[in-house]
């Protein structure tokens, strides 16, 4: 909040309706310093007689005429119904300059008073809702930090002008108040379902019991669970018979919604349908807990801000200890996604609970599987079959998560419903064309937006896939993966033939879940009309997590580093093959089978690596693992050349250009090339450097930091916690001296 020694910027400060809402305002105000005076209008004698006294206002009156004379700012806060007759009596007056807002919970009606009432929308008039309240009503319950911390909504109007709208803002946000701004057309949907909605069931909750005699006793033992769900229930009936005639049509639809899920819950119950009662909670709950961050950065209020998360990296000593890092992405992502097509149940150990695996499970939720979980790792699918999915109540949000686009694109192809896929800011600039392209080639119906970009408009219903021979222009797992499971729903066969091996999860998985998949060569098969049976999945570390650790042994000198269960398919052990030819001291140990992956732990030493020419066809194997390698190669001793590394460029940023630039930041001569890059080894210095968003350059600079000279700041980490949860800990537990910068 302000302090009183804010220099006023209004005049008069007008608040008509000092109850709750209305008194908290004028008496924050007040305290702000921001207003010459306050005054106070109402028509109820108690308030007229307290609200001075109560140190809410400097004068009020009954008398509208006289509260506004002389305004600057006015504010407008009965019941939203109220308002009509208030503009009416305002239009009748003299109001020079004044700016006019209001607090009504609805923001439909009070437009088309002021519309009503002066003939015109006046640019001097914003739009306005708190979203802060309590149960009390009335001026006593008047709190100056009512709205401290709390979202106010402005629904500006095309007409309203932005001194207008300026001086609005800066008085809420004198009261504590995080305004936002959202178009009028959404305001009332959304409080419709958010706000509403929640409101009515409170009150015809407590009434249906409180209107059954026998149920009296029911209060007395309420514990705290009724006590939540019905505290709303003590609101003000006034200001709510207002909200629900007034916001008619977005409660009707919202209600109706209600209505129709919670009669399919108590034909569940009534059925004793247990799996329908668990996919339901489950979903609620997981949509309680992880939704919420995922719906963050979708932004319903569009210019919300993602809280931006720097590192910064001292040099470090050696690297030491044994570690588990976690689970695969990849295969978390795929055990998900055949899991829930597989009939039968499936469970999973191991599973990385990063966003991006989380955004799959979620997608699958909403296509109606079961899914409980993820709990330390452990997920259990209710496996639906290759033709249970059903369609999503709407788009198919994966947040940053490319590869649960990109795969999912091929399954969703085969279904017969049709699905939207988005996703975040970042990913929606990523291209799908290679997806899209063959998909619609095998026949099926799929709108992007320009340039092949997300969101993805698959329409199932209209596709009749047909199977076919695709050989890839450019080495994708993505992409074959995609393909081969929009195998399983296309007729006769799908072959896949990749330029350069890539990862095969989709294949071993496919297998392991009872699928044949045929391999020859470097071409993948399979065919529509078989199933998958649920089994156990045991979720391997993941080389991709463990690469920075890897590296980070090998670069500092005296380390000695054991990493526990990490997968070693040999698609993804570029890393390894790599660093031993520069040099790396890397053994293998305990190597096993799990669930058709191998398995083993891999100790990692000190060793002064060489430059080398990287081997063409260790790139597929080792694409995601390139920036950590770049670090290796700066930390050798001559120079490494990449080549055929041209996808790096289209990975979450330009991989190659954005390590090229950090690494010239901290001195270390780099060359970007079009397919790849040249690096001369030397001394790292200390630099900030920008991620651009990107968990594995932000990782890879965090390990750098063990060789350089000086402190090494990265920006825009807040991915990192998406494929790697709990980096910075596993960091510091080895040794590497890093931390979060606190936000100023
Ligand atoms: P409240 O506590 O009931 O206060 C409304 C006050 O306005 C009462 O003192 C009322 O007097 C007075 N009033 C009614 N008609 C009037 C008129 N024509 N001229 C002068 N005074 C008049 O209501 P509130 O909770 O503060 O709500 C005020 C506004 O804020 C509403 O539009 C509501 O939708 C909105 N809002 C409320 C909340 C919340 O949680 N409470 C949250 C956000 C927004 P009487 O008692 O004599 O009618």
């Amino acid at each position: 909040m302000t302090t009183s020694s804010a220099e006023p910027i209004i005049g008069r400060l007008a608040v008509i309706g000092l109850g709750l809402i209305g008194g908290s305002f004028a008496k924050g105000m007040r305290e702000s310093g921001l207003c010459r005076e306050v005054v106070g209008c109402d028509r109820d004698p108690a308030t007229l007689r307290q609200a001075v006294p109560l140190g809410v206002v400097d004068f009020i009156t009954d008398d509208l005429a006289s509260a506004v004379q002389g305004a600057d700012l006015i504010m407008l806060a009965v019941p939203v119904l109220a308002m009509e007759q208030v503009l009416g009596q305002l239009a009748q007056l003299e109001l020079g300059q004044a700016v006019i807002t209001d607090a009504g919970s609805t923001k439909n009606v009070v437009v088309d008073a002021v519309r009503g009432a002066f003939g015109y929308l006046l640019p001097q008039f914003v739009p306005g809702h708190p979203i802060a309240g309590s149960e009390r009503s009335g001026v006593e319950a008047a709190d100056a930090l009512l709205f401290r911390n709390h979202k106010v909504i402005l629904t500006p109007l095309a007409e309203t002008s932005e001194a207008a709208l300026t001086l609005v803002r800066r008085s809420w946000r004198a009261l504590g108040a995080d305004v936002e701004d959202m178009p009028l057309a959404d305001h009332d949907e959304v409080l419709a379902a958010t706000s509403h909605l929640p409101h009515l069931l409170a009150f015809s909750l407590v009434d249906t019991l409180a209107s059954r005699s026998e149920n009296l006793e029911i209060f007395r033992y309420a514990a705290g669970g009724f006590r939540d769900f019905t505290r709303i229930a003590a609101s003000d009936p006034v200001m709510w018979r207002d909200v629900f005639l007034a916001n008619r049509d977005a409660v009707l639809r919202s209600l109706d919604n209600f209505t129709h899920d919670l009669s399919r819950l108590r034909a569940a119950v009534e059925d004793g349908d247990a799996n329908a009662l668990l996919g339901v909670f489950t979903r609620a709950r997981s949509a309680r807990e992880h939704f919420s961050k995922i719906l963050a950065r979708r932004a319903y209020m569009e210019p919300m801000q993602t809280q931006s998360i720097n590192f910064i990296a001292n040099p470090g000593a050696s690297v030491q200890g044994r570690i588990r890092v976690p689970g695969d992405k990849s295969i978390s992502h795929r055990s998900i996604m055949l899991g829930s097509i597989a009939e039968g149940v499936t469970e999973v150990e191991g599973f990385l609970e990063g966003e991006d695996s989380l955004a799959t499970l979620q997608a699958f939720r909403d296509m109606g599987v079961v899914i409980e979980g993820p709990h330390h790792g452990r997920v259990t699918i209710q496996g639906v079959g290759l033709h249970g999915l059903q369609a999503p109540p709407g788009p198919i949000y994966v947040g940053n998560s490319g590869t649960s686009m990109r795969l999912l694109a091929g399954l969703l192809a085969g279904q017969n419903f049709t699905t939207e896929l988005t996703g975040d800011a970042s990913l929606s600039k990523r291209p799908m064309g290679r997806v899209a392209n063959p998909l619609r080639e095998m026949g099926a119906s799929i709108d992007t937006a320009a340039e092949g970009r997300p969101p993805l408009l698959i329409n199932g219903a209209q596709s009749q896939l047909k199977g076919m021979d695709y050989v890839m222009p450019m080495a994708s797992a993505q992409v074959k993966s995609c393909l081969l499971l929009a195998g399983l729903y296309a007729e006769g066969k799908t072959s896949v033939t990749e330029p350069a091996p890539t990862r095969d999860h989709t294949e071993r998985m496919l297998r392991g879940f009872g699928y044949p998949v045929q391999v020859k060569g470097a071409t993948a098969t399979v065919e529509s009309g078989h199933k998958l049976t649920g089994g156990k999945i045991d979720v391997p570390a993941d080389i991709s997590s463990a690469a920075f650790f890897m590296v980070a042994a090998s670069i500092a000198e005296g380390s000695d580093l054991t990493l526990e269960h990490v997968g070693i398919n040999p698609t993804r052990i570029g890393v390894i093959n790599i660093l031993r030819a520069m040099g790396g001291d890397i053994t293998l140990s305990n190597e096993r089978e799990v669930g058709g992956e191998p398995v083993a732990d891999i100790r990692v030493r000190y060793a002064g690596l060489k430059g080398i020419e990287i081997p063409l066809d260790q790139v597929p194997l080792a694409i995601d693992e390139f920036p950590a390698l770049f670090i290796a190669a700066a930390c050798a001793e001559g120079r490494t050349v990449l080549r055929g590394a041209e996808e790096l460029r289209v990975k979450e940023s330009d991989r190659i250009q954005v390590m090229a630039d950090g690494l010239q930041l901290l001195g270390i001569k780099a060359e970007p090339t079009p397919d790849g890059i040249i690096i001369d080894g030397g001394v790292m210095g200390s630099a900030t450097v920008d991620s651009h968003m990107d968990h594995r350059i932000a990782m890879s600079f965090a390990i750098a930091s063990l060789r350089a000279t000086g402190e090494i700041r990265i920006t825009d980490c807040i991915h990192v916690a998406t494929s790697f949860p709990g980096f910075l800990d596993l960091a510091r537990s080895v040794g590497i001296n890093i931390r979060q910068e606190d936000n100023a």
